[in-house]
């Protein structure tokens, strides 16, 4: 079935469609039906009943609006940026990576420096997809993913739609820390909307302006203590660390827990984590291992494995 035929399914069944349609509606905001709504809280507690319950940890619920100085401290005012090109005749925002992923055989053009990414649209001849005008030549620009609002009144408070629930975990930590008596390591987890002011959305909700994201923030200290790993030595793990991502013909690697954190390509509560029937179930094998590039060009958190 192909996706447009899938999402029409989808709406008529009452999953999910486009919000606001009766005016007019605008890209990257779903409204989950009846069905879909019921079924997404299904996910999230079942996502609640494996770490909360299970794993032990404990949910918190945060603002979804943040004053500057939390993204200042996170980098995200900085550098939590897509790369845009306009196209000089239309006038539409296109995300310079996604053209060209979409017209050569290049991965992961995200995380390519700017200038080489203009240097590609010169090389390859991209065009704008809508009405198909030479892009060669055309600035790149930085272009930052977060929502600005104004906190109260006037605009000397500006405030930010948080780009993902794990803020609300971070900058709470001093009195989180508390409620765990200071012992590490200690688990905290959100379920929430986050906020991201997409270039072109697409894929109908897998990139959308406003999702529900379910977090985990596990804080440990590296030095002392680790993950019951014995349990799960001999499970196998579909893994793409940076290294190989970084190679023209990186490869998937396959390796047992044990030979994953013995050979230091993953972290072993990372190994671990993987390792749980609800995170495999959902992510399958070959997207599962894969390291993001991006999330290391700013300061969130250390880890970086997007779960
Ligand atoms: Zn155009």
């Amino acid at each position: 079935m192909s996706r447009s035929a899938l999402v029409e399914l989808a709406k008529r069944r009452g999953y999910f469609f486009q919000s606001a349609g009766a005016y007019g509606g605008v890209s990257g905001f779903y409204t989950y039906g009846p069905q879909g709504a019921t079924l997404k809280q299904n996910v999230e507690n079942a996502w609640r009943e494996r770490f909360q319950i299970r794993e032990g940890h404990r949910e918190i619920d945060a603002p979804t609006v943040m004053p500057e100085a939390v993204f200042e401290a996170s980098g995200h005012l900085d550098t939590f940026d897509d790369m845009l090109v306009e196209c000089p005749e239309c006038g539409e925002s296109h995300r310079a990576d996604h053209l060209i992923e979409d017209e050569t055989d290049i991965e992961e053009a995200e995380s390519f420096p700017i200038e080489e990414v203009e240097e590609l649209i010169r090389e390859h001849d991209l065009r704008c997809p809508n009405c198909d005008a030479e892009l060669a030549g055309e600035p790149v620009e930085d272009f930052n993913l977060m929502f600005e609002t104004n906190i109260g009144p006037g605009d000397s408070s500006p405030g930010y739609l948080r780009p993902e629930t794990a803020q609300g975990i971070f900058v709470e930590f001093p009195q989180l820390a508390e409620y765990a008596r200071n012992q590490l390591p200690f688990g905290i987890t959100q379920i929430g909307k986050a906020y991201r002011n997409e270039i072109s959305p697409r894929k109908s909700i897998v990139r959308v302006r406003e999702f529900t994201q379910a977090e985990l923030e596990h804080f440990i200290d590296p030095n002392e203590g680790g993950p019951e790993l014995d349990r799960v030595a001999d499970v196998e793990l579909t893994l793409y660390p940076v290294e190989e991502q970084q190679k023209e013909d990186g490869e998937y690697l396959t390796r047992t827990v044990e030979e994953a954190v013995e050979e230091g390509i993953v972290h072993e509560w990372i190994a671990y984590y993987r390792t749980l029937p609800l995170l495999l179930g959902l992510l399958g094998r070959r997207i599962g291992g894969r390291r993001r590039l991006r999330i290391e060009r700013f300061g969130g958190s250390s880890g970086g494995e997007a779960v």
